[in-house]
């Protein structure tokens, strides 16, 4: 493949977090070969393509740390936002994905996938609520981006492919065995998590990720449900009983974690366990995060935290840049001071520490020579971001969102440019997914209507 040169200026995400105005980075076969001055590398490789170029941003591409790919997403802004966050979740969502057949999770993912990168999100850890892993797998080879894919996984309840212990972990091993660490698309163990696993099934799907060197993600704690619950089931917090099972680890990466008190949070902190925190999701569902959630002293403490959109209708829109505003705006409100937390390590956030929270940090989420050219490149002739601001920082995350991204190459190829994806014409999928919405509703046995009187 030719040689690529992405210019602008460079937000690097490096070590010392170097910015290089007029930069370039060269991309060869699928890796990031050099990083300088623009001029310095269009002299040296004169046939390489050239992308970017002045009033343009390249950052390393967006890591999203908790996303369901599947079942929200074809009923996407349809589930009432003024009922109680356990009703839409247990009569409007898990109805809809019980009601998924392979081809709603192949769409469902495609699109979730595609305003994903087109808004600059290159890797995807899916959250564990898929039906048919083969057909996410397939979406997110459609669309091009990297990331994660895991299965159903609960033996605890009724809810769909609910089943007994090793039914479950049979599942999630296949998963690993189609999808091996290091490609495009990684296989990851998936639990639901809450109360909903058995003691067995989370202490063998931890040993089950360790022994493939994988991930394991499940969800707690983002109300205060899951600290009753496990009160009653053991007398002990969450975290504190996962940590007895050994759950805990570099290789956990927890989704929410926000209602969790000072010796689970340490518990955290010891076992170098990841968060990945999802403030839309708290905030749209009334989750109390502004009274209880402690992610930035987690992170100040040395904590490894990652940024979350979670679900449709948790959060709705996919956008990195967005969620890294909300964090950066709750931090300073929550502790009444503008100096806790500033839009840099928003940025690192969604960047090299997202990166490393998931455990790919070696391979992403820096414009580094030698990792993957996974680039975002962010327009910023518009209107709205002029004049450009001395610190691009600033300027992308407090005045910025996805709307900005143009162009994005994901392990070197082109999966978007001039803001559309060179991949898949998501016109093309508007006919099937109107059509999926409406047999979904049906056969969930749900009708939806718009809250005011409709002439
Ligand atoms: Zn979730």
């Amino acid at each position: 493949m030719t040689d690529q040169i992405v210019a602008g200026t460079l937000l690097t995400m490096d070590g010392e977090r170097t910015i290089w105005t007029d930069g370039g980075v060269l991309v060869r076969d699928g890796l990031i070969d050099a990083v300088g001055h623009r001029h310095d590398l269009v002299e040296q490789h004169p046939d390489a393509r050239v992308m970017g170029g002045p009033r343009c941003i390249v950052t390393p591409g967006f890591v999203n740390a908790h996303q369901h790919l599947t079942g929200d997403r074809l009923i996407r802004s349809c589930i009432p936002d003024y009922i109680q966050a356990r009703e839409a979740i247990f009569d409007w969502v898990v109805p809809v994905h019980a009601a998924h057949t392979g081809d709603d999770d192949e769409l469902s993912a495609t699109l979730s996938l595609l305003e994903a990168v087109g808004n600059g999100i290159t890797t995807t850890v899916e959250a564990g609520t898929v039906a048919h892993p083969e057909r996410v797998a397939t979406a997110f080879e459609r669309v091009g981006v990297r990331g994660t894919v895991g299965t159903w996984g609960w033996d605890v309840g009724d809810g769909p492919f609910a089943a007994d212990t090793d039914d479950v972990l049979e599942r999630q091993q296949s998963v690993l065995d189609s999808w091996p660490t290091g490609g495009l698309v990684e296989g990851w163990v998936t639990l639901v998590g809450h109360d909903l696993a058995s003691d067995r099934l989370f202490s063998d799907a931890a040993d089950m990720a360790r022994a493939a060197g994988t991930g394991l993600t499940f969800h707690m704690s983002p109300s205060p449900d899951d600290g009753v619950a496990f009160s009653e089931r053991s007398g002990k917090r969450p975290i504190h009983h996962l940590a007895d099972l050994g759950v805990l680890g570099p290789g956990t990466l927890i989704a929410h974690a926000v209602h969790i008190d000072e010796r689970e949070m340490s518990l955290l902190l010891d076992t170098r366990t990841a968060i990945a925190y999802c403030p839309w999701a708290y905030l749209r569902l009334g989750q109390g995060v502004t009274g209880a959630g402690h992610h930035v002293d987690f992170l100040h403490q040395g904590g490894r935290l990652a940024l979350g959109c979670d679900t449709e209708n948790a959060g709705d829109a996919i956008d990195a840049v967005r969620v890294g505003a909300l964090a950066t705006g709750l931090a300073r409100d929550m502790s009444c001071d503008p100096t806790v937390f500033e839009a840099h390590e928003a940025l690192e956030l969604i960047t090299i520490g997202g990166a490393e929270a998931i455990g790919m940090g070696d391979r992403i989420g820096s414009l580094e020579v030698g990792k993957a050219a996974d680039l975002v490149v962010h327009d910023l002739s518009g209107v709205g971001s002029t004049p450009n601001a001395v610190d691009p920082a600033l300027q992308l995350l407090w005045a910025g969102d996805g709307r900005a991204v143009r162009d994005v190459i994901v392990d070197g190829i082109p999966v978007v440019l001039d803001g559309r994806s060179t991949r898949v014409d998501h016109e093309g999928l508007v006919d099937e997914a109107e059509l999926a919405q409406r047999r979904l509703f049906e056969q969930a046995g749900l009708s939806p209507t718009p809250r005011w009187p409709v002439r």
